[in-house]
C-alpha cells in the first residue's frame, strides 16, 4: 500500500502533498488578533500563482483586527460558530458549512463568538505581493454589541 506523499516515480512530482503534521501550528500574532488564534496548514501557490491561505481557529472571544484584502477573501467555515462583520453593518453569524466572500477593500473582521470557537479556511489572492492591510483591533465594545 502507499500513503499520501509517498513518491513512486523516479523523478520528483510537480504536485506537492504537504502531509498533516509536516508544519507546526503558528499563533495568530497579538498585533493582528485578539485572544487565542491558531493557524494550521498554511499554503501558498508557487510561480505566478497568487493564492495563499490557511486554516484559522479562533477560541471563544478571539477575533481578527479590522482589515481589508486588496483582492478580497473567501472563508470556508469548517467547525463551530463565529461572526463576521463589515464596517457599518450588523455582525453576521457564520457556522460550519458556510462560505463567506469578502470583496476587495471592504473593511471587516472575523472571529469566534464569545462562547463558541470557530475554524475557517481562509483563501486570498495577493496584489503586488500583499494579501491584507491590517488596521486597529476590534474593541470589546464593538465585539459585544448586538
Ligand atoms: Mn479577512
Amino acid at each position: 500500500m502507499f500513503a499520501a506523499g509517498d513518491v513512486w516515480a523516479e523523478e520528483q512530482p510537480l504536485v506537492t502533498v504537504s502531509p498533516n503534521g509536516s508544519q507546526p501550528s503558528s499563533k495568530g500574532p497579538a498585533q493582528f488578533f485578539t485572544g487565542n488564534v491558531r493557524v494550521d496548514g498554511a499554503f501558498k501557490g508557487t510561480g505566478a500563482a497568487r493564492v495563499s491561505g490557511g486554516t484559522v481557529t479562533f477560541e471563544p472571544g478571539a477575533r481578527s483586527a479590522w482589515h481589508t484584502h486588496p483582492l478580497g477573501q473567501t472563508l470556508i467555515v469548517t467547525a463551530g460558530m463565529g461572526r463576521v462583520q463589515q464596517e457599518g453593518q450588523p455582525m453576521q453569524v457564520i457556522r460550519a458549512g458556510d462560505t463567506v466572500w469578502i470583496p476587495p477593500n471592504v473593511r471587516h473582521w472575523h472571529g469566534a463568538t464569545p462562547t463558541t470557537g470557530m475554524t475557517h479556511v481562509a483563501i486570498s489572492e495577493a496584489l503586488d505581493g500583499k494579501v491584507v492591510d491590517w488596521m486597529e483591533h476590534v474593541s470589546d465594545t464593538q465585539y459585544n454589541q448586538r
